[in-house]
């Protein structure tokens, strides 16, 4: 959890959620203060009073167009409310996708795997890949795959700027400093493009790199090959599939840069592996890989 400031928690910027936890024989309320943009969790309070003090001794009062907004949207949420997509409670005024519960319950990688170890032990022994991090662990039936799913099948392409916005911001905290000069997305073929509609992994770009400010690349790498799903796909057959999928162009600009390159999910890391090698092939010398979750 980092630290807060009290201009911070005076503002719009916070979002306050009560939760109810068993304590013995009692319920006991818990206030929990997020950060309304990156979902960050600020602080969390017992009493409604420290609350009450941490929010309004900076008199802080909300603008009218702010109560206007809060009003519409109960309106609407009255008749049409939305549900949690993990658990199907119904979601607050703040919650989108997933519930805080089920937010505050994702199986995060720790830090220390985080980083260069888990991934890395995947990727890196193979190809001179510098970093390798992922934000979830994937689980059949978790909420991870909820939102993978929805990402990609269920055209919420928001849930990809989200998550990459909490990646980068996270490697912020912890890092302190950005050692990447531009992110790219593993890019889709032009036909399942057009079948999609968007590609998941450029939105998780979106996010990292607004998050890491630096630019989002999607001009020097593209898929050349018609690949069929992966899924039910061994190791083997997955490299073989990816063989010459990709074709990186132009690359002179981004020679000596040090590239965030991203994907969704990783299996085996054929697919980022065979993009990677593409863009080394071009003269790329310096790649890092991202995903939001881990199989
Ligand atoms: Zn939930």
């Amino acid at each position: 959890m980092r630290t807060y400031d009290c201009n911070l928690l005076a503002s719009e910027k916070v979002v306050v959620i009560p939760i109810f936890l068993r304590e013995g024989t009692k319920l006991r309320a818990y206030w929990l203060f997020f950060h309304f943009d990156d979902y960050q969790l600020l602080m969390y309070t017992k009493t409604s009073a420290e609350k009450h003090n941490a929010v309004c001794h900076k008199n802080h009062r909300l603008p009218m167009r702010s109560i206007i907004r809060n009003m519409l949207y109960d309106c609407v949420a009255l008749f049409f409310p939305s549900y949690c997509i993990h658990c199907q409670t119904k979601l607050l005024r703040q919650e989108q996708w997933l519930c805080t519960t089920c937010f505050a319950c994702l199986p995060q990688i720790p830090y220390n795997e985080h980083t260069d170890s888990f991934m890395a032990q995947k990727l890196c022994g193979e190809a001179p890949i510098i970093h390798a991090f992922a934000l979830y662990k994937f689980g059949v039936g978790n909420a991870v795959q909820q939102l993978v799913h929805h990402l990609k099948y269920k055209n919420h392409p928001g849930i990809g700027e989200m998550l990459g916005y909490i990646g980068g911001t996270q490697w912020m905290q912890k890092r302190s400093h950005n050692p990447f000069d531009c992110v790219m997305a593993i890019p889709l073929h032009p036909k399942r493009l057009r079948k999609r509609g968007y590609n998941q992994s450029e939105h998780f770009a979106k996010g990292l790199a607004a998050a890491l400010n630096v630019p989002y690349y999607n001009q020097y790498i593209h898929r050349i090959k018609h690949t069929a799903t992966q899924t039910k796909k061994n190791k083997i057959e997955r490299i073989y599939n990816m063989q010459d999928a990709f074709a990186a162009i132009d690359t002179e600009p981004i020679h000596d840069q040090h590239v965030l390159l991203v994907d969704d999910v990783i299996t085996t890391g054929a697919t980022v592996k065979a993009c990677a090698g593409a863009l080394f092939n071009a003269g790329v010398k310096k790649i890092s890989i991202a995903a939001i979750c881990i199989v």
